[in-house]
């Protein structure tokens, strides 16, 4: 029995497998069907894409859970008619796994999602629950079921599924492997936020310490270099007392040392170890509980690291009206105590530990109120001197005629974008430039698109800075870059140290000063032995002085 895993990419709450991530998921299939005696075969969309030719295979389980589509810089996951194309095309077995078996395909926010009844045709099973287990069942039992895994397969399956990891076209970097540490949501007690699955698991179900070291263990052994502990609803909860009686558990210091030094240990060869979402009310109900766990993130992951904060609206009515999980002011005090305990600049240019923010509309009760209230909260924030790695605006995503429950869904459409043109221009751009200052250098940025005359990059790990270099700089190669320029949510540079006297003329022609005619003059006077012929050559001692900071003059240029 072969079965093939078509990676269409999710993109949940709780889980990313976009290139360069590899999710849980993915892993955990492939190690329940080779669990089951299964040949497994894994292929990426985008490498089906270049010929679209019908996979090999007796079973196909195509993932896709792109829920709300973003804007990706490489990698787009499968769309609705792709995902009908390549079933309808093969001749085995079909099923389908990810949020999209549940929700249907995300054609973006505010928007309804697509209802899979055009696929049923083609498809045997949408799975409800865990794939995983569903494909484990249809191996070993003939039929396909909709259970959750239990504990020992989870663990098994983590460890037997590794070895997919080499299977990816990003193996061994940039390559990110999604971790998960534990499933469900402590707000179970209450329902949770309105718009969110994952209370309906119910009591959060944590995985041990020694069983996600293992993991990583064995996801290191594969060769991978790049972890995210991402795949739960917070990951200052881990191991946290009082779930099962209280929505604000008190987070375990202890616990998450062990766990992150743990990992450390059984991943030598590691690059990069980030965090993904963090509940602020838990932060701010437990400030010295919370501090401590942001301290072991500081020593224990690498920099560049992001809590998100899923605050998704300062506006208390409509707090109130869809039971969110943070006042403004719970939020705000999370924010400073990440900012006191993380903002300290690591090694790769970034700062060490920061919040996101998240903020959702086309929620209950919402008003135009709604959306000056967001500003102003995001106001205080850049006002108060805090730094903020990512502010997120986004739209519900409609699902089964939400929208008749109240939801006010593109009814603001108009008020949201112009929170995020606001939002662009007031904050975005000189929230950029306090996170990353001129003349920073951020290190090992991995080129992915040429596009427009420039080379687009980013470093490996939660919510990466997409770094812009305006000329021609390579592809699939990582480069340092110092910071020259800002856009709202990106940033200029240039490589760093800068070849002088390699580069080409419409590199030299962006640095700081230079321009078309300097450009030209360089590029006809070089090689350059020392940064003194080159400081001759220009006639202002401002740009010279400047440029010194920039270039290097060695004989590999
Ligand atoms: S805090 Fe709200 S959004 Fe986050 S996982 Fe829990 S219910 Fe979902």
């Amino acid at each position: 029995m072969i079965v093939t895993i078509l990676d269409g990419y999710v993109d949940e709450p709780a889980a990313l497998g976009v290139p360069p991530y590899l999710s849980h998921y993915v892993r955990y299939i492939a190690g329940a069907a080779a669990d089951a005696g299964a040949e497994v075969r894994y292929l990426t969309v985008d490498a089906w894409r270049k010929e679209k030719k019908t996979p090999a295979g007796d079973l196909l389980v195509i993932i896709a859970g792109a829920l709300v589509p973003g804007k990706y810089l490489r990698g787009t996951p499968i769309s609705y008619n792709e995902t009908q194309v390549v079933a309808s095309s093969f001749p085995g077995t079909v099923i389908l796994a990810g949020g999209s078996a549940v929700y249907g395909f995300g054609e973006g926010g505010g928007r309804e999602a697509r209802s899979l009844l055009g696929l049923s045709s083609f498809i045997s099973h949408f799975c409800s629950c865990d794939a995983d287990a569903a494909v484990y069942d249809y191996l070993t039992k003939g039929s396909f079921s909709d259970r959750l895994r239990t504990t020992a397969e989870w663990n098994r399956w983590a460890l037997k599924g590794a070895f997919i990891a080499r299977e990816h076209p990003d193996h061994p970097n940039p390559l990110i492997c999604e971790i998960e540490t534990y499933r469900g949501c402590v707000r179970y007690l209450n329902g949770g936020c309105s718009f969110c699955m994952e209370p309906h698991f119910g009591r959060p179900v944590t995985r041990e310490t020694e069983d996600i070291i293992s993991e990583v263990r064995e996801l290191s052994g594969q060769g991978v270099v790049n972890f995210r502990l991402g795949a739960q609803s917070c990951f200052f909860s881990y191991m946290a007392s009082g779930v099962g009686m209280t929505e604000t558990p008190r987070p375990n210091p202890a616990a998450v040392k062990e766990l992150l030094c743990g990992i450390r240990t059984a991943a030598p060869g590691l690059k990069v170890l980030h965090i993904d979402n963090a509940t602020p009310a838990i932060i701010a109900e437990h400030p010295k509980e919370s501090r401590k766990v942001a301290e072991h993130i500081v020593e224990y992951c690498t920099p560049g690291n992001v809590a998100a904060f899923g605050l998704e609206s300062a506006d208390p009515d409509v707090k109130e009206a869809n039971n969110l999980n943070a006042t403004a002011e719970q939020a705000m005090s999370a924010i400073k105590l990440l900012n006191e305990v993380g903002n300290i600049r690591g090694g790769n240019g970034m700062p060490h530990l920061l919040p996101g923010i998240n903020l959702l509309h086309g929620l209950k009760g919402e008003t135009k109120r709604t959306y000056k209230l967001n500003f102003d909260f995001l106001r205080q924030i850049y006002d108060g001197g805090l730094t903020l790695r990512r502010i997120n605006v986004r739209q519900v995503l409609i699902t089964g005629g939400n929208e008749k429950e109240g939801w006010t869904g593109k009814k603001y459409h108009g008020e949201f974008l112009k929170l995020k043109r606001r939002i662009n221009d007031e904050i975005n751009r000189p929230m950029l430039k306090r996170l990353v200052p001129e003349g920073t250098v951020l290190r090992d940025v991995y080129l992915e698109k040429f596009d427009g005359g420039a080379s687009f990059g980013r470093q490996v790990g939660s919510y990466p800075l997409l770094v812009g270099i305006p000329y021609e700089a390579g592809l699939e190669r990582f480069v340092d870059v110092k910071i020259t320029d800002y856009g709202f949510r990106s940033v200029t540079g240039v490589e760093y140290p800068f070849p002088i006297n390699g580069a080409t003329v419409r590199a030299l022609e962006v640095l700081p000063g230079i321009g078309k005619r300097r450009a030209q003059a360089i590029a006809a006077a070089r090689p350059f032995a020392s940064f003194g012929e080159l400081e001759k050559l220009i006639d202002d001692k401002n740009v010279s002085g400047r440029l010194g900071e920039f270039i290097s003059i060695g004989n590999s240029d």
